[in-house]
């Protein structure tokens, strides 16, 4: 039995969606006489009572049908069978361990996942370079925000998805979206997007593209063009805030230099938006008093990904944006750990803490807290991408083990991908569900899931949250950390480096981020218990056990150990953890189709006339203290470090306190159209699925809701090629070809058709994308691929 299991289950807990990077807060209880528990959207301030369809339906993701409920190990017949944990444990340790001695530790590899924990995530790095002893590990978050992460890197000196709270843009009035769709990824984001005026850039008409002021309707792959053009247009019309370039930033000249061979015209020519939108964007971004810059996918997801978010930094930097009390630049992270999941040590180029594994300082660190020589820590290895790409090749690794991804739907390329996949001596997937990447393996492993296990995320600004259990796990299955422990001491590790108890392996993560850019040090469960609102960095001062009782370690070692939630489970309605009742006062709002929504508690109302910055919902003490602590100062000992919700408000990261414009300049995409492929294929995501679609499709409503793979085509595009709507159509490029449903869209550049990725068969969209890679942050070119569409005969 699971360790987890074994606990004391309340009836009720507070926890979080387990879906995208908003982290939308919920209330689960559980229901009478079994089945899946009943959920609301709890006070939690970025979904302000909301919740999607997605979060509405994640109960039922705990009681699929196919549930894996307990290890599979492929036998001679080639069919995957029930086996027990030992059988199957021994047989994954037994076989790395023939193949390391054979091929070296780099023989084998590790591939993670966006969605997991930070404690997973954490273990899960640490396991690799300790238990396995490879270089050869990276995670799908590669493929979502790597690009952002670098130039936020480069620019700001650290990559804090958005360095403000989310509440703070409902007082913007002007954000401009590069690339974002919220109305449909993350849909209560829209509820603080209602008062500013929306500028959005995005090939498509998206939901979120009609409700703003502005559709910038770009030809993919030229957002870095537009950003040009746009700080061309800001430098002509002397819209640059050049007092705050001169103190706050470095670099300036030359961005300007290289903008300036982008005036409007041109830039219209590239990327078909007319120069008057040009003006009329950069004239509501300079005109506004607070004013925001947010990149999504469909910026980032290119080979030039990194450039082009440092062209929209540019822009914020110009106009005087980051690191200004109400606005500033910000990454909509999509993955619901993809913050956290960056930042522990399952990226092939970092320590936990954002620690660079190249750096001797921060290597020396890590090796100390994890009580190994230095000289025990691989260097850099490749990334997400070239590591599939290497499996099983001369030299390349010859195991996999895959925890939290399912790279069979969601890697570029992917029917390359599974050829690769297919080459490797041992395939291991730890999954709750049969994905299509589990159905190859050779082992698979039934782990917990998100409402039967403790843990912590990062959502997308930074904020630690508590994931809390309310059932106990199907007999059968083990936690992630459970299953890396029980592989850690077959191979000879230590059973007390690889603790089971998320607890402990937490305040493992504060000792080794300590002092380190993404600081976690002075954030304990008892604080996120006691309702702490606690942003990284956030250092311990020494005072974090008077503040919540104790400190994790401490409250296990005295045999207090903290419960899930704090408060007796029929206090739920009483004041929580945000200090409000969930059960407040109905207040009407109107309605939000793609974000059914629960009565909005009336202490989160606002006069719609007040524009002041929305009021921290948190109690986090003044600034100063923070400021002073985090300094050393006086209150250093008297007080915890209370979080850092908004960075930048004095200094930049960088070590003199200045940010950096990058010197970036336009380039084509990878891969021109062609007589053969003379159309732009584009993937992006729908508001009923997630991800590679392994749990939202298994959810009736959402299945119902978006029940197959379609391509978007302008009606002129249609006629053109004799696709007719509601028919099939085959889509290919040169990698590969998808069979998918005619949707017709007018809002869509005629150039270009749209596939979402969610879909696995033959409407697998990454059949056709494109592996080009940005050769700073290894992302690959998810968003233009030269295809062509024809009917598709049978529909
Ligand atoms: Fe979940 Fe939807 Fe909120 Fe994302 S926006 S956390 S999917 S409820």
């Amino acid at each position: 039995m699971s360790e987890a299991s074994e606990e004391r289950i309340p009836a009720a807990v507070r926890t979080h969606c387990p879906y995208c990077a908003l982290q939308c807060g919920t209330e689960l209880r559980a229901a009478p006489g079994g089945g899946p528990p009943a959920v609301a959207p709890s006070d939690f301030p970025v979904n302000r009572g909301g919740l999607c369809q997605k979060g509405w339906t994640a109960p039922e993701v705990l009681s699929v049908r196919d549930r894996l409920r307990t290890p599979l190990v492929r036998g001679a017949d080639g069919a995957l069978a029930p086996a027990g944990w030992d059988e199957a444990l021994d047989l994954v340790a037994g076989r790395l361990r023939e193949l390391r001695a054979a091929s070296g530790p780099d023989a084998v590899a590790v591939f993670g996942g966006g969605g997991l924990t930070n404690e997973k995530a954490y273990l899960l790095g640490k396991f690799a370079r300790l238990a396995l002893g490879t270089s050869r590990i990276d995670y799908n978050g590669r493929f979502c925000m790597s690009s952002a992460a670098a130039a936020s890197n480069a620019a700001f000196g650290i990559d804090r998805g958005l360095p403000f709270p989310v509440t703070d843009l409902g007082a913007a009035d002007v954000v401009l979206l590069a690339g974002a769709n919220p109305a449909e990824t993350m849909p209560p984001l829209m509820r603080h997007l209602d008062r500013p005026a929306l500028i959005v850039a995005d090939p498509r008409r998206t939901p979120t593209a009609a409700r703003a002021k502005l559709h910038l309707r770009t030809a993919p792959g030229t957002d870095l063009a537009l950003a040009l053009g746009l700080l061309h247009t800001a430098v002509l019309e002397g819209l640059v805030d050049e007092a705050y370039v001169a103190e706050r930033t470095r670099g300036f000249e030359e961005a300007r230099r290289l903008a300036l061979a982008w005036p409007p015209e041109r830039t219209e020519r590239v990327t078909g938006v007319p120069a008057s939108a040009l003006r009329e964007a950069v004239g509501l971004l300079a005109g506004a008093e607070r004013a925001y810059v947010l990149t999504g996918r469909g910026a980032e997801q290119h080979s030039k990904g990194t450039d082009t978010v440092a062209a929209f930094v540019n822009l914020a930097l110009a106009l005087g944006l980051p690191g200004r009390e109400g606005s500033g630049y910000g990454c909509l992270t999509g993955q619901g750990n993809g913050q956290g999941g960056r930042e522990l040590g399952q990226k092939s180029d970092q320590l936990p803490g954002y620690r660079s594994i190249t750096d001797p300082a921060a290597r020396a660190r890590v090796a100390e807290v994890w009580g190994v020589p230095e000289s025990r820590l691989p260097g850099p290895g490749p990334s997400a991408y070239e590591l599939l790409d290497s499996l099983g090749r001369p030299g390349g690794p010859r195991a996999l083990l895959v925890a939290g991804s399912n790279p069979v739907v969601s890697a570029p390329r992917a029917g390359h991908v599974t050829e690769r996949l297919a080459t490797l001596d041992l395939l291991v997937v730890a999954d709750f569900v049969p994905s299509e990447t589990a159905r190859m393996a050779d082992v698979v492993l039934p782990v917990t899931q998100w409402a039967e296990e403790e843990g912590t995320l990062t959502n997308l600004e930074g904020r630690v949250l508590r994931r809390r259990a309310l059932l106990s796990p199907p007999p059968g299955v083990r936690t992630d950390l459970e299953v890396l422990q029980g592989l850690a001491v077959r191979l000879g590790e230590p059973r007390a480096h690889y603790p089971t108890d998320p607890r402990e392996v937490f305040d493992e993560i504060r000792r080794a981020t300590a002092g380190a850019r993404a600081d976690y040090s002075g954030i304990t469960y008892p604080r996120l218990d006691a309702g702490e609102a606690l942003y990284w960095p956030c250092p311990e001062t020494g005072a974090e056990a008077g503040r919540a009782g104790t400190t994790a370690a401490e409250a296990t070692s005295t045999g207090a150990h903290p419960a899930r939630d704090p408060r007796p489970s029929a206090d739920l309605d009483a004041p929580g953890p945000q200090g409000r009742s969930a059960t407040a006062e109905p207040e009407p709002r109107e309605a939000d189709p793609a974000c059914p929504a629960a009565p909005e508690p009336d202490a989160t109302a606002r006069r719609p006339d007040d524009t002041r910055p929305e009021a921290d919902t948190t109690g986090y003490p003044p600034r100063a203290a923070a400021v002073a602590a985090a300094a050393g100062g006086p209150t250093a000992t008297a007080v915890p470090h209370p979080g850092t919700p908004r960075m930048f408000l004095d200094r930049f990261a960088h070590p003199d306190g200045l940010a950096r414009f990058g010197a970036v300049e336009f380039r084509d995409a990878a891969e021109p159209v062609s007589p053969e492929f003379p159309l732009v294929g584009t993937t992006g995501r729908v508001l009923a699925h997630y991800q590679s679609g392994a749990q939202t499709r298994r959810v009736p409503a959402l299945q119902g809701a978006e029940p197959e793979a379609f391509v978007e085509v302008h009606p002129d595009t249609a006629r053109r090629f004799g696709v007719v709507e509601g028919e099939l159509a085959r889509v290919s490029s040169v990698r590969g070809s998808v069979v998918a449903r005619v949707r017709l869209a007018d809002g869509l550049r005629t150039d270009t058709v749209f596939l979402p990725f969610h879909f696995a068969g033959r409407g697998r969209a990454n059949l056709l994308t494109n592996p080009a890679l940005d050769p700073t942050s290894r992302m690959p070119e998810f968003k233009v691929s030269a295809v062509r569409i024809e009917p598709e005969p049978g529909s």
